[in-house]
């Protein structure tokens, strides 16, 4: 475990946020192709060059921790767990001291979810958005339903507690299963995770309209299997549990209900570029730093500077809110 040493200070925002959870895309490149996420076809891969290396990640990393007092890592992507060798990334990380995540679309894990525990991963949160085998295939345009279900499987077994599956609730597209997914995660021993569709598709279908706001996802389900609220902290999800005591369930509200007065986060995508907000649309070029000798303290600053220009909200509701020119895939979940 490693001691954050007396230097650590809180990188704490104009709006007064104090920031401590960076969320790293170790790649832009997915085996799927999920309607809200990216196109059909077309997608352009950044050359590998472009990518952080392990070590350049484990760099800013471990600044974010030792001088900002940064406790909590995810890493995501694109699919994540297709970058090759992931668990040795997983180890560097997690030698850190950190709670450190994964966000997957859980089609590897029967191979690979015992070496990711091994190597250190702590938490682990597996999408998934039907569990109708047509419906998935359309949806993912992959027909990769059983290898998913048995990935969440092989995580519970590797013994990741709990395990999260995330459902990205879209109308008209899956909101028919939304009880179906509540009695899965009763069933399986998972916690389900709802999450508001967001205007981050690459195909630009979002619309309000499509949005399925987070209470009447609980409603819902709170008409089938009684829920109570618990309280919330930092965690953009708002947890409910269930009465009987089977577990509970989490919603995030992006839209309807915008956390972004707590939130926490800084991202770094694959390609090396630092986002104060998943909507922002700037970026700060670390991976120019680091590849010109950036020394640790320009690095640092160029990290405060990002989380002080930091806006207070995405805004996604109101008049003038602007798409950021990447799509989800690219910026990292
Ligand atoms: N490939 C991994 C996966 O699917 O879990 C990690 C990357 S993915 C971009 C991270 C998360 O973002 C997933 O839970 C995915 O469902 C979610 N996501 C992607 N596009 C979204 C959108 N337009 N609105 C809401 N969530 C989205
Ligand atoms: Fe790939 Fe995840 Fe995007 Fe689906 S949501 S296309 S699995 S990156």
């Amino acid at each position: 475990m490693t001691v954050v040493p007396d230097l650590a200070r809180p990188l704490v925002d104009g709006f007064g946020r104090q920031h401590r959870d960076l969320r790293i895309s170790v790649t832009d490149r997915c085996n799927f192709r999920c309607t809200y996420c990216m196109p059909a076809e077309g997608m352009v891969w950044h050359p590998r060059d472009h990518l952080l290396t392990f070590e350049e990640i484990e760099r800013v990393a471990r600044l974010a921790v030792e001088r900002f007092g940064f406790d909590s890592i995810r890493l995501t992507g694109g699919e994540p767990t297709v970058r090759s060798r992931l668990p040795v990334l997983v180890a560097k990380l997690s030698a850190l001291g950190v709670d450190l995540a994964l966000t997957t679309n859980g089609s590897t894990l029967e191979s690979m979810a015992y070496d990711l525990h091994q190597a250190g991963l702590d938490r682990i949160n597996i999408s998934l958005d039907s569990l109708r085998a047509d419906r998935f295939a359309e949806l993912t345009r992959r027909h990769e339903l059983p290898k998913v279900l048995g990935g969440i499987r092989a995580a519970v077994a590797a013994g990741f507690d709990p395990v999260k599956v995330n459902v990205v609730v879209v109308r008209g597209v899956n909101d028919d299963e939304i009880v179906d997914f509540a009695r899965f995660g009763r069933n399986e021993g998972v916690t389900v995770r709802f999450i508001e569709f967001m205007p981050l598709d690459a195909d630009h279908r979002w619309s309000q309209a499509s949005v399925v706001p987070s209470a009447a996802i609980v409603a819902a389900i709170g008409a089938v299997f009684p829920l109570e609220r618990l309280t919330r902290g930092s965690d953009p999800a708002e947890r409910h549990r269930y009465l009987d005591g089977h577990g509970e369930i989490g919603v995030i509200g992006t839209v309807s209900e915008p956390f972004c007065s707590s939130c926490d986060r800084v991202r770094l995508t694959a390609d090396g570029q630092l986002r104060a907000c998943l909507f922002a649309t700037d970026e700060t070029d670390l991976r120019a730093l680091l590849r010109a000798g950036a020394t640790d303290d320009a690095l640092a600053d160029a990290l405060a500077a990002t989380v002080a220009g930091k806006w207070a909200g995405h805004g996604i509701t109101q008049v003038g809110f602007t798409r950021p020119a990447r799509s989800m895939s690219e910026i990292g979940g």
